[in-house]
């Protein structure tokens, strides 16, 4: 059994309690904490560590929770600058159509890259495109998180409702509905990892209600809940999606969603910017988790979603970068900070606090992953996910609340980012890939999709 100890640390354990330590220790067996509690650590477990952290002048949280992301647009960044989504999509479509399996790795290690440093240590991804002769694109992705060493939660995709019936995306980057589904049904047979402590697990994960059909939909819910996976898509994102909604179904995006079987403790949405106050309570009631992603929200004009309003309902609110073609960036730590200052800019300097903040990142995430047992709290018997981040620095110095000061002080890497007990980040660096290998990697194959559908 290998014993990690790090101490002289500020904890924010984000636990039952919301208990913090100013200065604390945490001891790692193997994958799980085994303590968590203010001073140093007890001797035995000091005496039998095969490393002791020094971490004095840092914060300790859970680490972090990416809820939503698309990792292949790393590839495809910087298009469609002053676009709305549906603009946006439009345009990039006939990019999209040209990605192999060489473009989705590449985007993949280096978007997991940034996610790892800035101190994400599970990460779902929502892949929806699969040209015929791409290669494995789910297995690269999942290989690649390997590689870099997060958790991961990749989600299987998909449209089939093509311009030609309605739709908004071109006829040729739509699936057959079959087919989408034995592809579902494979990417669990072969990847989804049960236990506790797993690395791996499937979502399915039609992309829209713009792209997908309402068979598609509910044949996808049957399928996830025979095989016991989570349910995720897109949601009342736009005035555009509701407009497409009412003149296409008759309904608002939730209730479409509603009467199609899609609410429930099973399923988050990414977005939620168009819900009124029905509608939050709706998603309270039922349990339905969020993916919020303030930034790409931003990136596109598509508006502020209600957080507080869905935190009051009772709905698990979590952080998402969102694919990197609408946010260049793909950092998770910003969305903290992205999620306060919209969230107040909207509705009032109390609209959300910056532990409130922290939690979206961390536990609301896990729970919108089925993961609140094990994961975004550091509680005893929990995975040892746990992220470091130095606030020794002329950026942070002064500012005593070390919440406050990671939840608005200026972006930095995280310190050390440890997933299941193991070294992914130290001193800032990525200790599993080169950056700069991933940097020409990520030149390259941008390039080749540029080359292949010329903006
Ligand atoms: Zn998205």
């Amino acid at each position: 059994m290998s014993t990690i100890v790090i101490e002289g640390c500020a904890i924010a354990t984000v636990d039952d309690e919301r208990r913090e330590y100013k200065s604390g220790h945490l001891v790692i067996e193997d994958t799980r904490l085994v303590a968590v509690g203010p001073g140093a650590a007890d001797p035995d477990h000091t005496n039998k560590a095969i490393c002791v952290i020094d971490a004095s002048g840092k914060l300790a949280t859970p680490g972090l929770v990416n809820c939503h992301h698309h990792l292949y647009q790393w590839a495809t960044r910087g298009y469609a600058q002053e676009a709305t989504l549906f603009e946006w999509l439009v345009a990039l479509y006939p990019v999209w159509q040209h990605i192999d399996d060489a473009v989705v790795a590449a985007a993949a290690r280096a978007g997991l890259a940034s996610l790892a440093r800035s101190g994400c240590t599970t990460t779902t991804d929502h892949h929806y495109i699969f040209p015929k002769h791409a290669g494995d694109l789910l297995q690269v992705e999942i290989d690649a998180a390997r590689a870099i060493g997060v958790r991961f939660h990749p989600c299987r995709g998909a449209m089939d409702l093509g311009r030609s019936q309605g739709g908004l995306p071109p006829d040729d980057v739509v699936e057959d509905r079959d087919a989408i589904l034995a592809a579902c049904a494979e990417a669990i047979d072969r990847h989804h990892d049960p236990e506790p402590g797993a690395r791996v697990r499937i979502a399915l994960a039609p992309t829209s209600p713009f792209s997908v059909t309402p068979e598609l939909m509910r044949e996808t819910a049957d399928l996830a809940r025979a095989r016991g996976v989570r349910l995720h898509t897109h949601l009342a994102e736009t005035d555009d999606e509701e407009r497409f909604c009412l003149e296409r179904f008759g309904v608002r995006p939730l209730q479409y969603m509603d009467d199609l079987g899609w609410l429930g403790e099973d399923v988050w949405l990414a977005h939620c910017v168009h819900l009124n106050a029905d509608e939050c309570a709706r998603m309270g009631a039922t349990g339905t988790g969020v993916a919020h992603c303030p930034t790409s929200n931003g990136r596109l004009g598509a508006g502020i979603a209600p957080v507080p309003a869905l935190l009051r309902a009772g709905a698990p609110v979590g952080l998402g970068v969102d694919g990197a073609a609408s946010n260049e960036c793909g950092e998770l730590v910003d969305e903290i900070r992205a999620a306060l200052v919209l969230g107040r800019a909207a509705a009032g300097p109390q609209a959300l606090t910056a532990r409130d903040a922290l939690e979206l990142a961390t536990r609301h995430g896990a729970r919108c992953l089925g993961r609140e047992d094990e994961l975004g709290h550091l509680s005893v018997g929990a995975l040892a996910d746990v992220a470091l981040w130095d606030l020794d620095e002329p950026g942070y110095a002064g500012i005593a609340d070390p919440v406050f000061a990671l939840a608005f002080g200026p972006t930095r890497p995280v310190d050390t980012l440890l997933v299941g007990g193991e070294v992914v980040v130290e001193d800032g660096e990525l200790r599993t890939a080169d950056p700069l290998t991933l940097a020409a990697e990520l030149r390259r194959e941008s390039a080749r999709m540029a080359e292949a559908a010329p903006r």
